[in-house]
């Protein structure tokens, strides 16, 4: 797992770029923030929608987690229990609604242990 805090995409950050490089079949968790929210959004790999171009509305980078496994996000998806960004939200771009469904129930399960 790597996490990105500090909000990246693919034009300003090299690290993000190799990462992802050496992790093709790597899953991106990404912090969608606005005044009123903060979501996770799942994502593949290579989907469009996890690192926009820099426009008007959108100015800040977002932060990024990302993942080698699905065992390795259901662990840090333990870890942010309780946080206003879960459950995650799946990504209509990349199709991650039924992994995000199944990780969300993962977690459901992880919590009533
Ligand atoms: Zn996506």
């Amino acid at each position: 797992m790597k996490s990105f805090p500090d909000g990246v995409n693919d034009l300003n950050n090299a690290e993000y770029v190799a990462w992802k490089r050496s992790h093709p079949d790597e899953l991106i968790v990404n912090h969608v923030r606005s005044p009123r929210t903060h979501k996770f959004t799942l994502h593949r790999q290579g989907c469009h929608m996890v690192s926009f171009k820099k426009t008007a509305l959108k100015k800040e980078r977002n932060p990024k987690e990302c993942f080698d496994s699905e065992a390795e996000l259901l662990g840090w998806m333990v870890e942010k229990k309780g946080s206003p960004g879960l459950p995650l939200k799946g990504c209509w771009k990349c199709r991650t609604h039924k992994l995000a469904n199944r990780m969300n129930k993962r977690l459901l399960e992880e919590e009533q242990r």
